[in-house]
């Protein structure tokens, strides 16, 4: 947890041996405060598993908005063709004014 700010999102950036734990250097990414921090090796593999936790409810809320993204934008053509308001015109290179 970040003694900053008390984001539970710090993210470990490098970590070096230090007798039976690691020092680790923890970044916060909300706001920003780097920390040394004496971790386990137990403590570290917890971390880097809630990490990989959080990345994968990202990378899914990514992929929802693409395809929400994607689906009105053929919903919209779709839509667009079925009124007649599209043309040839409408996808030919934009000319620059002379
Ligand atoms: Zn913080």
């Amino acid at each position: 947890m970040c003694p900053g700010c008390g984001s539970d999102l710090v993210q470990p950036l490098r970590a070096e041996q230090h007798g039976a734990e690691l020092l680790v250097e923890l970044r916060c990414p909300e706001c920003f405060l780097v920390t040394q921090t004496c971790q386990t090796a137990r403590e570290l593999a917890a971390l880097d598993r809630r990490q990989t936790a959080s990345r994968e409810l990202i990378v899914a809320a990514y992929e929802r908005s693409v395809e929400e993204s994607m689906t009105a934008l053929a919903d919209t053509l779709a839509e667009a063709f079925a009124r007649d308001l599209l043309g040839p015109d409408d996808f030919a290179p934009l000319r620059r004014a002379a």
